[in-house]
């Protein structure tokens, strides 16, 4: 199918006077989520969790027509939402060939684009944008200037032209113009400089800005969606009053609510899937590495302000079956099986990640990432171990028994030895593994057991990874343990 490339052929198109001249951006969203709505499925096809939350907020704002911002701490995928407005955009939208600002070719803004219409009439040359092309996103810093945002009078094309310097003519375009007919996100909003809101503002609200000195009337059409740290936004003196009334929606975003919905979430976005060999990340691996970042949310020696990035579970799980991936490769084995050693392996990937308060600083992020993984393996033991005697696996170790299980150990060569503890491979059947299973497979859950087991403190095992009796304790207290409470909650109060 052709699209008309003049003004004579738009006209008698479906992209006619009477559908685009008043066609605002806000109104083509709008219109395109009622359609979306009226078929029912998705909005945002790919966001996980915030069915009943964040998106029907959203929905609102648009229809609404508002401007609005997302206030939500880090990783909690508020530039994905903003970025999958564009799904609301029309697939094409025609402009006037040529200009930097994408002028609506029933109502140009432009001087430069009137003055074409008039020689042109209705061979003025049409030209397409697709959503992505229409999507203009800034992170904002203390830096940015207004010839960035808005835009700086250009005195060589003042002379070239012949043109006084205050004409629009002579206006070199900055991203807010740009994004002219289209969606203008700002994240970080707080770090703008008081200036540049007052411009920001001016925009919106008017259609006029002045640069250098100069007034400038540009009436855009744009929808504005900011992005922000609640603390920072909230925070008196930070955003200009009249700007922030005239955002017309604050919406929070938050972290998921469950385990599984932050592992379908890291399922969806960790890069998990490698080539040439058959991978296999077991659900008590997956489960650990998210409470990981659960554990940390909750964490007093971590910073609850910055918060605790979905980025972290997904660049850990990457790590996991890297870690996982390099043994199989050595070992020549086809089938990867995922380890908690690859877990405490991927603690590269975790500690960058985490802001630390002062008594976190204080162990070491090393420490704390370790005791995270080490709680997170004991919430998710009990969920698979709660009330099932261990006792016969403790005593092997307390007789002297040891095993050491290196990371970068191959299946067959430990299995053997898992063997030999007493009482051990029977457990697995909770897990639904069995010794019909493959030696990664199995060496993978009797290993989680011993980690499980070590993370209540039962077993001990050293830097290394020789597995070996625990510390010492009384017979009395020792006996009394199996009927204590455990110190980790179970799984349903996570909610
Ligand atoms: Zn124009």
């Amino acid at each position: 199918m052709s699209e008309p490339r003049t003004l004579g052929d738009l006209r008698k198109s479906a992209f006619s006077e009477s559908r685009l001249q008043d066609r605002h951006v806000k109104d083509e969203i709008r219109e395109n989520l009622m359609v979306k709505l009226r078929q029912g499925g998705s909005i945002f096809p790919g966001v996980v969790g915030y069915d009943d939350s964040v998106v029907p907020q959203i929905v609102n704002a648009i229809l609404s027509r508002h401007n609005f911002i997302l206030l939500g701490l880090r990783g909690q995928a508020k530039s994905r939402m903003l970025r999958a407005l564009t799904s609301l955009l029309d697939a094409r939208m025609p402009y006037i060939a040529g200009c930097e600002i994408h002028d609506n070719p029933y109502a140009p803004i432009c001087r430069h684009c009137r003055q074409r219409m008039v020689e042109l009439g209705d061979a003025t040359p049409i030209a397409y944008l697709t959503p992505e092309e229409r999507y203009v996103e800034k992170l904002a810093t203390p830096d940015v200037t207004i010839a960035d945002l808005i835009g700086d009078i250009d005195p060589i094309k003042a002379a070239r032209g012949g043109h006084e310097l205050s004409s629009e003519l002579t206006v070199h375009y900055g991203l807010l113009p740009r994004a002219n007919r289209g969606i203008f996100a700002i994240n970080e909003l707080p770090d703008l400089a008081g200036k540049i809101q007052v411009g920001l503002f001016n925009i919106m609200q008017e259609g006029d800005v002045q640069i250098k000195g100069y007034p400038i009337r540009l009436p855009l059409d744009v929808a504005l969606v900011f992005s922000a740290n609640p603390e920072d936004y909230t925070a008196r003196g930070k955003i200009i009053t009249p700007l922030k009334d005239r955002i017309g929606s604050e919406i929070r975003t938050h972290y998921p609510a469950t385990v599984e919905e932050g592992m379908a979430i890291t399922c969806q976005e960790a890069w998990t899937r490698r080539n040439g060999t058959q991978l296999h990340v077991p659900k008590y691996v997956q489960e650990v590495v998210e409470r990981i970042a659960f554990a940390a949310r909750e964490d007093k020696k971590i910073d609850k302000r910055s918060g605790v990035s979905q980025r972290l579970p997904i660049s850990c799980m990457e790590n996991v079956v890297s870690n996982a991936e390099r043994r199989a490769i050595r070992h020549n084995e086809d089938l990867v099986v995922a380890r908690i050693g690859d877990i405490y392996a991927a603690l590269p990937a975790i500690t960058g990640k985490l802001e630390l308060e002062y008594e976190g600083e204080m162990k070491g992020a090393d420490h704390v990432g370790r005791e995270l993984i080490r709680s997170a393996v004991a919430k998710t033991y009990d969920d698979y171990f709660s009330g099932v005697n261990m006792q016969q696996v403790v005593q092997w170790f307390d007789l002297g028994g040891e095993i050491q299980l290196s990371d970068s150990a191959g299946a067959e060569e430990v299995l053997e030895s898992l063997k030999g503890i007493q009482g051990l491979m029977e457990k697995l059947d909770k897990m639904n593994v069995n010794s019909k299973d493959s030696a990664p497979t199995q060496v993978s859950a009797a290993e989680f057991v011993l980690e499980g087991l070590h993370a209540h403190k039962r077993i001990g095992r050293n830097e290394e990874r020789l597995f070996s009796a625990g510390e010492k304790t009384p017979k009395k207290q020792e006996r009394s343990y199996e009927g204590e409470e455990h110190p980790y909650r179970p799984r349903r109060t996570i909610n």
